[in-house]
């Protein structure tokens, strides 16, 4: 297979007035055409339905059900995984270069759809324009980025052995059977999607469980990896509870793999649960988890205030602080604290609240748990800090009722208060005063996770000491903390962020394979 080397997609500028008419063309086609669809379950490439179904509500508008899925039982997901063995079968014996071929057409489709999929994210999740077109981009990109993994895995001696005197010795990549995928809503295209297609294109078949809220725009990028040209069974599609669907499968004897993106609790439930071998299991289960996050970013007196401050307001807001990446921690040296804390809170306070089809800067959390779960914070907060902005949780926005949360801020936060270290999901900031650098940097690794970090500095040897020892997967300096590319910032995280498989990155095939050695003596 011959193509031209891997290049991230770019994103749409959406300060070009066509660029803007185009998204809105694309809203209008989406709500003429997917807004009501229906997605039922897909078990070896046939559509079932199930008694009951899973509804998407438009977080900004919580009167509007903007679609629903099936809702499979523990039969279906039997089913879903029998059916996923017999595909393997024929799949494993594909070659890296034609499965490869299925990624790179269904991206393809994806790149002609693009703003489709974009304008279904701002009415499902609530996604403004740039975050829905960055996330469709990162979609494309693990497309293109996991195709060509691929075939640096193919053949005998796709690994560097050592030559010894007469005999042939090599090492293969070989795929490992099938695995469950489950997913959460905050990226529900791109993770979605590149959870499922890693595992696929390295020769295993997959049952893919997206969250709950957003179902809509899973049955939408997994009918395109379908029209790739997908053989049934390859790519199970059954959205379902958590609780009970993806209880069951974690907990399954055949099940070789799971990878799972979401919450700490949820996570660490799985690997417990998947560490315990049940009857008739022939493996122990590889278990992949990309857990949550309670990011800091740190600026000491020689950092630039106004890069400062822009990666900061970036960082905290995008998405309303719905990203695993997000900074929700704002850690500042005293000298400068009332300058960088003055400006931020000014930025802030001028954030667009709205919907994301009105393409405001923060929009309505994602359902009724992260609104009741975000406001329990903000209350525990003014118990624990001095709240410099908003602080409620209006629950309307322009006389429509959703799940509206305040862009909020608190100051003079300590380091251990439960605000600075447990993960609230949404749009509230700790802002910390440390006395000094060492101080910001011990701070900063105060807590238990370790995906995301940042430093405004222009002290190079401060730099140089982050690097080695500030704790995260993702390390930035002197930009946002936010907004990791494929292949350019492989993403992973430290300690209880999860297990640091770095998706988008050069060996995240290989968590989908195992090695086998081979020695011929002549
Ligand atoms: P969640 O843990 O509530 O749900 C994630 C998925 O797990 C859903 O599909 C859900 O149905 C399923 N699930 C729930 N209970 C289950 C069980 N017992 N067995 C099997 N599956 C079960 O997370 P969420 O609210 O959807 O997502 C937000 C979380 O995801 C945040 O903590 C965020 O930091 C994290 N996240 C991490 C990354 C990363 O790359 N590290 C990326 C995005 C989101």
């Amino acid at each position: 297979l011959k193509i031209q080397e891997y290049r991230p997609e770019s994103f749409i500028d959406f300060t070009q007035a066509d660029n803007v008419a185009a998204y809105q063309a694309a809203l209008k086609k989406v709500r003429a055409e997917l807004v009501g669809k229906h997605y039922p379950l897909i078990i070896d490439g046939v559509r079932v339905d199930t008694a009951e179904k899973l509804e998407s509500i438009n977080p900004c508008n919580t009167s509007e059900i903007v679609g629903s899925t099936a809702k499979a039982t523990v039969d279906d997901a039997q089913k879903a995984l029998d059916g996923a063995w017999k595909a393997f079968e024929s799949w494993k014996k594909w070659t890296p270069d034609a499965r490869a071929r299925i990624l790179l057409k269904a991206s393809s489709l994806l790149k002609a759809r693009r703003l489709e999929a974009c304008a279904l994210m701002s009415i499902e999740v609530g996604k403004n324009y740039a975050e829905a077109d960055v996330e469709v981009a990162e979609a494309i990109d693990f497309l293109e980025y996991y195709a060509r993994s691929a075939m640096k895995y193919s053949g005998f001696g796709a690994a560097e052995t050592t030559w010894y005197a007469g005999e042939e010795n090599g090492l293969m990549f070989m795929p490992i059977g099938v695995g469950v995928s489950i997913s959460p809503w905050n990226f529900p295209c791109a993770i979605y999607l590149g959870m499922l297609a890693a595992p696929i294109v390295a020769g295993n078949c997959v049952i893919a469980k997206p969250a709950e809220d957003s179902g809509l725009i899973a049955g939408f990028v997994t009918d395109i990896m379908l029209e790739a040209g997908l053989p049934a069974g390859v790519l199970q599609f059954l959205p379902g509870v958590g609780e009970e669907v993806g209880e069951y499968l974690t907990t399954h004897a055949k099940t070789r793999f799971i990878t799972f993106t979401g919450s700490r609790g949820v996570g660490l439930h799985i690997n417990e649960v998947a560490a315990k071998v049940q009857p008739g299991q022939k493996w122990i289960k590889k278990v992949i988890l990309e857990l949550g996050g309670k990011d800091g970013m740190i600026v000491d007196e020689t950092a630039d205030i106004e890069t400062a401050v822009t990666a900061a307001v970036q960082g905290a807001f995008g998405f309303n602080g719905q990203k695993c990446s997000a900074m929700s921690r704002l850690i500042v040296v005293d000298s400068v604290y009332d300058d960088v804390v003055g400006q931020f809170v000014e930025r802030a306070g001028k954030l667009r609240v709205g919907t994301g089809e009105d393409n405001a800067n923060v929009t309505a959390v994602v359902n009724e748990e992260s609104f009741e779960k975000i406001g329990k914070y903000i209350g525990i907060g003014k118990g624990e800090a001095k709240l410099l902005l908003g602080g409620e949780t209006p629950g309307e926005h322009g006389g429509k009722q959703g799940y509206y949360v305040q862009p909020t801020i608190f100051g003079d936060v300590p380091a251990d208060a439960r605000i600075a270290q447990e993960e609230i999901f949404g749009p509230v900031i700790s802002v910390i005063r440390a006395r000094d650098w060492d101080h910001a940097l011990d701070i900063a690794n105060s807590t238990e996770y370790g995906l995301t970090g940042g430093v405004c500095s222009r002290d190079r040897a401060r730099l140089e000491q982050a690097r080695h020892e500030f704790e995260a997967g993702n390390l930035y300096f002197n930009r946002k903390i936010t907004g990791a590319i494929v292949g350019v910032q492989p993403f992973g995280g430290y300690n209880m962020s999860g297990t640091d498989s770095k998706a988008g990155g050069p060996d995240y095939l290989a968590n989908f394979m195992q090695l086998k050695t081979v020695t011929e003596r002549w």
